[in-house]
């Protein structure tokens, strides 16, 4: 049973017009392995003119646009937000939601993400949910509880068969930009149990679902990462601002 690989590219408030070109570029001579897709999330202004680019250069139809974050509600009196409807407008496909930063800085909750996960797939965008432990809690033992408690609100809000089209990216919150990456075994085991915990609802499920590794990932450690059993590509913040570095970690992946 084949289970895709995806290498997703978060800039975060990074990147600028140059660097939508560069990736362009970049990418049209990517080698990718089979069932490998690649999605570049940059900030909302630039989606636009990354859709157009890509459309112009004929890119491997395995590349596509993310946004980093969502509404979950459709319209409305909602300064400053983007709805769900707006981004497929634009031909977005994906929506990375729940990441750390997100959570610690905006305050958003883990019943808020499982509504953007909602609006998400109702909406036909694929959701990339990210989950993760901070250092203290991995200190204390409390990674899985942790964990569970991320996943639960999403699985009762939209029912574990909705997750076949969802893509879970755990990032361990120490991990993040910090340049310490979780050893490939720590981050096979704690994917293994991201599995067997979706397994509970629905071993078919569970074992479609692709599970992302981010955590200062980079040229050097993605192969090893890749290899894992359960490690199904990687969620890329500081790597993925480097095209030629992107693209090698962009290779590395490969659909199990
Ligand atoms: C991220 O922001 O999702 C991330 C994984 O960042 P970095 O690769 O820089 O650690």
């Amino acid at each position: 049973m084949a289970r895709r690989a995806i290498v997703a590219a978060n800039w975060k408030m990074n990147g600028d017009l140059t660097l939508v070109n560069t990736m362009v570029t970049g990418l049209t001579n990517v080698e990718l392995q089979d069932n490998v897709s690649v999605v570049i999330c940059p900030s909302t202004p630039y989606l636009s003119s990354l859709v157009t680019k890509v459309k112009a250069e004929q890119l491997n139809t395995a590349i596509c646009i993310g946004a980093q974050n969502v509404s979950e509600h459709e319209s409305g009196a909602y300064t400053g937000e983007i709805s769900t409807k707006m981004l497929r407008d634009l031909s977005v496909e994906f929506a990375i939601i729940g990441h750390s930063e997100r959570r610690s800085y905006y305050k958003e909750t883990s019943t808020q993400v499982a509504h953007k996960v909602n609006a998400a797939l109702n909406a036909g965008l694929t959701p990339i949910l990210c989950i993760g432990e901070s250092e203290a809690e991995r200190a204390t033992e409390q990674t899985e509880t942790v964990l569970a408690s991320q996943l639960q609100p999403v699985i009762d809000e939209v029912g574990i068969e909705k997750f076949i089209d969802v893509v879970i990216a755990y990032e361990p919150v120490w991990a993040i930009g910090t340049g310490k990456t979780a050893s490939s075994e720590m981050a096979q085991e704690t994917h293994q149990f991201i599995r067997q915990f979706l397994a509970q609802a629905n071993e078919n499920v569970a074992a479609k679902v692709p599970l992302l590794y981010g955590g200062s990932v980079n040229a050097s450690n993605c192969e090893e990462l890749f290899a894992q059993a359960d490690i199904d590509g990687g969620l890329i913040g500081g790597a993925s601002l480097q095209v030629e570095q992107f693209k090698i970690i962009c290779s590395a992946a490969k659909g199990k």
